[in-house]
């Protein structure tokens, strides 16, 4: 579903992301985590082309996303993103926020779009905060209106950033268990984040970044049963957050 070959990344001269290759399969939940700085944020962004590659390649569902050919907001909309920030338009109502896209980009009609927007707000369990306007809700809940906008759009697979990261303490599960469901569901998910409750619970697999390397991408088990072949930095990190 998701493969990533050998991809290196630069500003100017700094190197960003260093020769990184993973695969993600269908239904498979990757997260990844590592400390600030180390290119988490940066290799998801790849994903999606929001960050241009100069060395490697990454395919999508069969579209190598860095083929100058490439559809970039069809692949776009494939690929659903949910960042640390809710980044919902604040002047529109929710249900608006969860029409536009769909318009705009995938050309359904508005009624429809608006339909298909509601399913998916009911599903996060805010139908009835519909006409309200971002302002108006709580970070969990705008956060969990972001998720049901990406999910709207009928992606293949969805990349989240930190998405509980800005949240106040009590807001973070909510926001969590949408996210697990979304897991058990089956949907391909690529999860940048230090829940490793949610890891726990639901990913396959974890990759450890440092200094813009996959140092380590193993199962969960693997990862969280202390075994061998844990590099230094991986366990210190480990340390920190567990
Ligand atoms: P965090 O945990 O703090 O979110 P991260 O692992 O997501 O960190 P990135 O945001 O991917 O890290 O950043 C990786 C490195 O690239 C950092 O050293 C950062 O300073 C640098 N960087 C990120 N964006 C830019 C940019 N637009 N221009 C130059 N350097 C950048
Ligand atoms: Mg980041």
């Amino acid at each position: 579903m998701i493969l990533l070959e050998n991809v290196s990344k630069y500003y100017g001269s700094f190197k960003v992301l260093s020769h990184c290759s993973a695969s993600i399969a269908k239904g498979e939940v990757v997260v990844v985590c590592g400390p600030s700085g180390s290119g988490k944020s940066t290799l998801i962004k790849t994903i999606n082309a929001l960050e241009p590659i100069q060395e490697g390649s990454i395919t999508v569902d069969g579209i190598k996303v860095n083929d100058r050919g490439t559809n970039l907001p069809r692949l776009r909309s494939r690929v659903g993103m949910v960042f640390q920030h809710f980044e919902l338009f604040p002047h529109l109502t929710i249900a608006e926020n969860l029409a536009l896209a769909q318009v705009r980009v995938l050309g359904r009609n508005k009624e429809q779009a608006h339909q298909h927007g509601m399913k998916y707000l009911e599903r996060v369990g805010l139908k009835a905060h519909a006409a309200k306007h971002p302002g108006q809700l709580s970070g969990g809940q705008q956060q969990r209106v972001a998720i049901a906008r990406a999910l709207a759009m009928d992606p293949i697979c969805m990349l989240f950033d930190e998405p509980t990261s800005a949240l106040d303490p009590e807001m973070v599960n909510e926001v969590l268990d949408v996210m697990v469901e979304l897991a058990q569901e089956g949907m391909t998910m690529v999860c940048v984040t230090h829940e490793m409750g949610f890891a726990r619970k639901v990913a396959n697999r974890v990759i450890f970044m440092d200094q813009g390397s996959i140092v380590e991408d193993r199962s969960k088990e693997d990862f969280f049963g202390g075994g061998s072949g844990h590099s230094e930095r991986s366990r210190q990190f480990l340390s920190k957050i567990l």
